[in-house]
């Protein structure tokens, strides 16, 4: 995939393309997979890096969301944990199980996560992880040594998914690619093209390295730009009544003394009413997250210092060492793009956890869901898409479709792993460079 490659595609591109992606986060790549393989021109323009979004700074969790089960939304659970185990299927080179001890204080906490769990484990029927049960004290502390002893009771374990976003996201890209998708980064839409009824046909765009315009028509134009949504929908409808409510969310970096283990925890009740995850990752501990509302998105959110004394407070409620201010090495911070719910908004609800929205100017936007739902999004949207653009029907056949690097056993290649099959390539370029 080579940048100037796309660009002669485009240049050369005389007719209006099927669809026009903007945005190259999980959803909007992930509208690019499922329009390509189904045959389907399709240009997408991220206005950064791939994945510069939220999409590179979440938990990095493929899961269903034990959260959503205690909520009662049983439907929500079982959609994100098939999703789940198709994602594992697709690319068992990025996505990984991993442990979850939820450690109990209380005398009512065994009983109650112990159902909990396994409610979620059944829930997954054939997309299993694994089976969830009940640990003793020991065997908690054996799991998550780092733990208070103080009132510990035992704790349960259970199964989900984790993975490397922003790699899942650079082999999705390859995917579209590889699906005849148009893929171009550092290109901004600054607005719209219309029609003589005043409906969407196009994009207007900036190369932000070069300057160079570009305006490009397309049957359907899909914002997938997330936290940014209304922002691009105003740009196309000025009186836009807005939909997101966006939503901070940051995680903390700390050595590996703070868990010492394979393991993460799941702490299931914050002082705010959430969870908060403290997980092994790349050698380090990663802790988070917040949900704090904030006025506008913007594409490098920081931690604020209220989050950051959130996050260390909470852990240091279940972990014997606390971690101090000055442990922290590295901090994240990104914007969930909420859904408001209620309000004068129509939607084209397809799920609880997703909104597919059709504004009178015939933008269409995809916004909510997770980084774990992303293949079902878009495959709804192209759905939609299919009938607004009045496309050639087509199936969706991303259910069983391999991810860019797709290897069954990645653990050969070591620390190269999680590049999958493409480690082949790196090694070899590695000796090559020896040779040199
Ligand atoms: C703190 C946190 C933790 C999370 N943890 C998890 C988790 O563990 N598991 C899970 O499944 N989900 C998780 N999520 C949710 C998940 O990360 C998001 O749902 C998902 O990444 C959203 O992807 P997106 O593509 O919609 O948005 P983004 O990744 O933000 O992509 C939108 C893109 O649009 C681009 N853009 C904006 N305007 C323009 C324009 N005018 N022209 C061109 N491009 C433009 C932006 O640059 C950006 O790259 C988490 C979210 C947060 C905030």
């Amino acid at each position: 995939m080579n940048r100037a490659e796309m660009w002669s595609r485009v240049r050369g591109h005389t007719k209006p393309w099927d669809i026009v992606v903007v945005g190259g986060g999980a959803t909007g790549v992930g509208v690019a997979i499922d329009a390509a393989s189904r045959g389907y021109g399709v240009l997408l323009l991220e206005q950064s890096d791939f994945g510069k979004g939220t999409s590179s700074r979440s938990t990095k969790l493929a899961h269903g969301g034990v959260r959503y089960l205690e909520q009662g939304n049983i439907g929500l659970v079982m959609e994100a944990l098939k999703e789940r185990g198709l994602l594992l299927q697709n690319a068992p080179h990025i996505v990984h199980d991993l442990a979850f001890v939820v450690p109990n204080y209380d005398w009512w906490e065994a009983p109650f996560y112990g159902l909990g769990l396994k409610l979620y484990e059944l829930l997954a029927g054939k997309y299993g992880f694994g089976k969830s049960r009940l640990l003793s004290r020991e065997e908690t502390l054996k799991r998550i040594p780092t733990l208070k002893t103080d009132g510990l009771r035992g704790g349960a374990i259970y199964y989900d998914g984790q993975f490397d976003d922003a790699r899942l996201l650079i082999h999705i890209m390859f995917t579209a690619f590889e699906q005849g998708a148009t893929l171009l980064n550092y290109v901004e839409v600054t607005g719209f093209t219309k029609d003589t009824q005043d409906f969407v046909n196009g994009v207007l765009a900036r190369d932000t390295e070069t300057g160079e315009e570009l305006r490009a028509s397309a049957k359907v134009v899909i914002n997938a730009t997330g936290a940014f949504s209304d922002r691009l929908r105003q740009k196309a409808l000025p009186a836009a009544v807005p939909m997101i409510k966006p939503s901070q969310g940051i995680h903390l970096v700390f050595g590996p003394e703070f868990l010492q283990a394979d393991s993460a925890v799941l702490v299931p009740h914050t002082s705010d009413g959430r969870v908060l995850f403290a997980i092994p990752w790349h050698g380090h501990t990663l802790v988070g997250t917040t949900d704090t509302p904030v006025a506008d998105a913007e594409l490098e959110p920081v931690a604020m210092e209220q989050e950051i004394q959130f996050v260390l407070a909470t852990a240091g409620q279940y972990l014997e060492k606390a971690p101090r201010r000055d442990d922290v090495l590295s901090e994240f911070a990104g914007i969930r793009p909420l859904v408001r719910s209620g309000g004068s908004i129509a939607t084209a609800a397809l799920s609880r956890d997703h909104v597919i929205h059709i504004d009178t100017s015939g933008l269409m936007t995809i916004t909510g869901g997770k980084w774990t739902t992303y293949r079902h999004m878009a495959e709804d949207c192209i759905d939609q898409a299919a009938t607004l653009g009045q496309l050639t029907d087509a199936p969706c056949v991303t259910h069983h479709l391999k991810i860019h690097g797709f290897c069954v056993d990645a653990r050969q290649f070591g620390d190269l792993a999680i590049y999958g099959s493409d480690a082949v390539s790196c090694i070899r370029r590695f000796h090559i460079q020896q040779l040199r």
